[in-house]
């Protein structure tokens, strides 16, 4: 099983052009049904609300991990460099493909609310009863343990977590690419052939030749622009806010007694917190825009109020503020309520700083690996020390808080709000 295809296969890929498949192992575990099902969850979520074009899958993005790594791989390999351990190639492909095979619908919603977390559930599709573990078990017993080792970085080679997972991994060097891609935006491109080449296995690390260091700042800047024009646009949040409260008012009434109307297998036991692997894996997100629809007909009126608001993206308008005014906020809960409005699923306070992409900081309180630049005397040196431009992009909090509401609700009410809230939310005319 874990020898090569008699005759390698190709993908069509819009950012890689072709995606090679050499390795039995590799067929076998894109053929998983685990596998399958990424072709219906969206990589990006919510975002295809604000940028319509983003409507592509986790399949293809992990594909596109798993063929970077490929690259890196054989380039390494070409060059037969004595740091490179050959006998992990194998590890590093499987992990790249499934590093994401636990993506749920809409992740950042339901992870939120419902306290599960995709890279756990990666690990437990590796581990568990599943075609992806039967696949892998054909290498050897232990494979599925090591290939969620790496997926939870905890394996004990650096070099192989570090080129799924760090802070400049295929993982994130994919999505850039593929996310500016499909977004139609300019600003996520950056030279992804020149970055490979100057990739380099060093003493237990992969490091970056010196003369690359351009080609790193141009990711970086992608990267950095990517996260405040696509990943954090508040448009996307405030889609995010509503299916956080969806899910949030379910959870209540289920807890509650409420009886649905609508309630099919798995919800009760995503409800529970008590999903298994079998049931994790029918939450796609097919299965959960048919929950919205039958949702938008409940008789609360909050569900299906919201429920109708997502599918018909009515969303949350937003307000900036510059800093966060905790008695102005109780104030403001206070008139919601006067006008019968729940302000715990009708106003949200955002942070972009509660996102799971982030920009380039050197280390410190990050996980993350950071980025090592290699010069001609074998030195060591993290990127920022060397690159102005790093410095200067790297670490910056410029986030500000936003404000969600449903200011087409309150207009229906602006001559019961005072001048002060009307002129907050932008429910007065310009004169
Ligand atoms: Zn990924």
């Amino acid at each position: 099983m874990h020898n090569p295809l008699q005759e390698e296969k190709v993908f069509k890929d819009p950012v890689h052009k072709y995606i090679y498949v050499q390795d039995q192992i590799i067929w076998a575990l894109i053929n998983t049904r685990e596998f399958q099902r990424l072709r219906r969850i969206r990589q990006l979520g919510t975002c295809f609300l604000t940028f319509h074009g983003a409507e592509h899958s986790r399949f293809s993005h992990s594909l596109g991990v798993y063929e970077i790594t490929r690259k890196i791989i054989s380039q390494f390999e070409r060059n037969r460099y004595a740091d490179w351990p050959s006998e992990e190639r194998l590890l590093c492909l499987c992990a790249a493909l499934l590093h994401d095979v636990g993506h749920g619908p809409f992740s950042h919603s339901i992870e939120k609310t419902f306290g599960t977390h995709h890279e756990e559930w990666s690990c437990r599709i590796v581990l568990g009863d599943t075609e992806v573990n039967k696949v892998l078990r054909q290498v050897s017993p232990t494979f599925p343990q090591q290939v969620a080792g790496v997926i939870a970085k905890t394996y004990r080679q650096e070099i192989v977590v570090s080129l799924v997972s760090s802070q400049l991994d295929a993982d994130r060097m994919d999505y850039l690419l593929r996310d500016a891609y499909f977004t139609g935006v300019n600003y996520g491109m950056f030279d992804l052939d020149r970055i490979l080449r100057v990739l380099r296995p060093y003493q237990g690390h992969i490091v970056v030749k010196e003369s690359g260091m351009h080609a790193v700042e141009d990711y970086l800047m992608a990267r950095y622009q990517m996260y405040w024009q696509v990943y954090f646009h508040p448009v996307t949040r405030s889609a995010d806010v509503i299916l956080h409260h969806i899910f949030e008012r379910a959870k209540h009434l289920h807890e509650e007694g409420y009886t649905f109307r609508f309630m099919l297998a798995p919800l009760p036991s995503l409800f529970a917190n008590k999903l298994s692997v079998q049931e994790y894996h029918m939450l796609d997100e097919a299965f959960m825009q048919t929950v919205l629809m039958q949702w938008s007909l409940e008789q609360d009126d909050i569900l299906s109020e919201l429920c109708s608001r997502f599918l018909e993206r009515r969303l949350f308008k937003y307000t900036t503020l510059e800093v966060m005014d905790v008695p102005m906020l109780e104030r403001l809960r206070d008139t919601f309520r006067s006008i019968g409005l729940d302000p715990h699923y009708y106003l949200e306070v955002d942070f972009p700083s509660d996102q799971s992409y982030d920009v380039y900081r050197p280390g410190e309180q990050d996980e993350k690996l950071p980025i090592l630049l290699l010069d001609a005397a074998d030195r060591l040196t993290e990127i920022s020390h060397k690159s102005e431009i790093v410095r200067s992009i790297s670490g910056i909090q410029m986030g500000k808080y936003h404000l969600y509401y449903p200011q087409d609700l309150l207009l229906k009410h602006a001559s019961r709000l005072d001048e002060a809230t009307r002129r907050l939310l932008g429910l007065v005319e310009d004169q």
